[in-house]
């Protein structure tokens, strides 16, 4: 659960927005109740529900982009309806459901919502007792909408900036092992929900090393470029390629088994030969594959794909090796 808050930003905003919104809605809506106003107790309690359905949904689905939006619809017009009911004592919900709303929805649909709301806001003029106020209401809406788009925006690109350091490779520009690690998690749990096959090819490229040293580093480099252009450009797009390190590579390939795997593997031997060059002739690489079994973690999925690999390499290099299906225990009755 804290890995997931911990590695889904959005999701990790939801709820704590969620929580925050529902503790301090909570006591109005008793208070509500208790002074006998059941319509805001009533729109309250709506509001209380929408938030934690949205927290629910984004948990439940991993679905933020919806759930944002839903959570900021029902905060932005659920304080509208209350300061409808309330008066001006409900104007102040509605700053804190404008500065969530950017930090909910991208930029663009939080503005949309924001001015529909605010407009809505003034249109029903029930909520202002006199014009000043109302004209202070939207000048300080405005400032605190601005402030709240301009730190928003420049938070989500920092992340992204940060995200795309902590997960792209320099060189290749393709992913790199730690976000290799959570997409064969999520590979992993697809196919035992599905039961759709995925494989793992591990790829070495033979004798790289004789590669650097002869040519420079700088051959070597455009080397492991030309191999990650090939590769992406003769794989599916469901499929993923990693740079697991050095001159080491992961290709995850989803719904792929048996005898097609063969075929791709042949492809991309052939295509190494014939494209992946360097100034003392072309490539060859050896490739370890393994067919996840059911029920079987990553770190297994990938041992035997380096067993095999290793057996590949041990074997005389420029070939492909299938790992062997697990060893299934069967528990013995006594
Ligand atoms: P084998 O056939 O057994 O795989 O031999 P090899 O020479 O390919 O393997 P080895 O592990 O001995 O050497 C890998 C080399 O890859 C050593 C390292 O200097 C080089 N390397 C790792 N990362 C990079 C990189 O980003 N650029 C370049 N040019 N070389 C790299
Ligand atoms: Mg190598
Ligand atoms: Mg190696």
């Amino acid at each position: 659960m804290f890995q997931r808050l911990r590695s889904d930003f959005r999701l990790s905003i939801i709820t704590l927005l969620g929580l925050s919104g529902f503790l301090g809605i909570t006591p109005f809506a008793v208070l509500r109740f208790h002074q006998g106003d059941t319509a805001t107790g009533v729109v309250d309690l709506l509001i209380l529900c929408g938030v934690s359905a949205g927290v629910a949904y984004a948990w439940w689905t991993g679905d933020t982009r919806r759930s944002g939006l839903f959570m900021a619809v029902v905060a932005c017009f659920g304080a509208v309806v209350v300061a409808g009911l309330v008066g001006d004592s409900g104007l102040f919900w509605l700053y804190p459901s404008l500065i969530t709303s950017f930090f909910l929805t991208p930029p663009r649909i939080a503005i949309a919502i924001n001015v529909t709301a605010v407009g809505l806001m003034v249109a029903q003029g029930d909520a202002f007792s006199s014009l000043e106020q109302m004209g202070s209401f939207v000048s300080t809406v405005l400032v605190v909408s601005a402030c709240a788009f301009v730190f928003a925006s420049r938070n989500e690109d920092q992340r992204r900036r940060l995200e795309h350091l902590a997960t792209i490779d320099p060189l290749t520009g393709v992913k790199n092992r730690r976000a290799m690690d959570e997409e064969l998690e999520i590979a992993q749990a697809h196919a035992t929900r599905t039961g759709i096959s995925c494989a793992l090819i591990l790829l070495d490229i033979d004798h790289f090393k004789k590669i650097n040293d002869e040519y420079g580093h700088y051959v070597g480099d455009a080397v492991l470029v030309d191999l990650v252009k090939v590769l992406r450009k003769n794989t599916r797009k469901s499929d993923q390629l990693f740079r697991y390190g050095g001159e080491e590579f992961v290709l995850l390939l989803p719904g792929s088994d048996g005898p097609g795997l063969k075929t791709v593997i042949a492809n991309l031997q052939q295509l190494l030969r014939n494209h992946v060059k360097h100034p003392g002739g072309s490539i060859t690489a050896s490739f370890g594959i393994a067919e996840l079994d059911w029920g079987e973690t990553v770190g297994s999925w990938l041992a035997r794909a380096d067993d095999a690999l290793y057996q590949a390499k041990e074997s005389g290099r420029d070939r492909a090796v299938f790992a062997e299906p697990r060893i299934r225990v069967v528990p013995q009755l006594a």
